[in-house]
């Protein structure tokens, strides 16, 4: 990668990463907003909780994009973190914070998700 890619990239990672953290301290703020009134305070929880599941996604996003900023600022921006192979570029325009080839990335999603995995075992134990 050029160095006026990445420059290019960090760019548009900065943008982002700023923009999440704004969003964040707006949610953070929203979730311990509280009130004297019962009605008011159910409603509060429901908007709490939808409140906490979008702060958690968008925590989640920050801390992508703070890895790919770190990555740039270490050198091995677009490469990917499992097999070492460049990212491609047509990826990285779409996902900038990528830290995966789409093959990795793809097997890695597989493997993340182990609720199945997870029960399982007690599955074959029970039987
Ligand atoms: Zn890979």
């Amino acid at each position: 990668m050029t160095e006026l890619e990445t420059r290019k990239f960090k760019k548009i990672l900065l943008a982002r990463q700023s923009e999440l953290e704004g969003l964040i301290r707006n949610r953070e703020a929203a979730t311990i907003e509280t009130s004297a009134d019962a009605l008011d305070q159910i409603q509060h929880a429901v908007e709490r909780e939808l409140a906490l599941e979008t702060l958690a996604r968008e925590s989640n996003f920050l801390r992508e994009t703070r890895s790919a900023l770190h990555r740039i600022q270490t050198g091995i921006f677009g490469v990917c973190l499992d097999c070492e192979e460049d990212i491609r570029a047509k990826r990285l325009v779409a996902v900038p914070w990528a830290a995966r080839c789409i093959a990795c990335q793809e097997r890695a999603d597989r493997d993340g998700e182990t609720p199945d995995d997870m029960i399982e075992p007690l599955l074959v134990d029970a039987a």
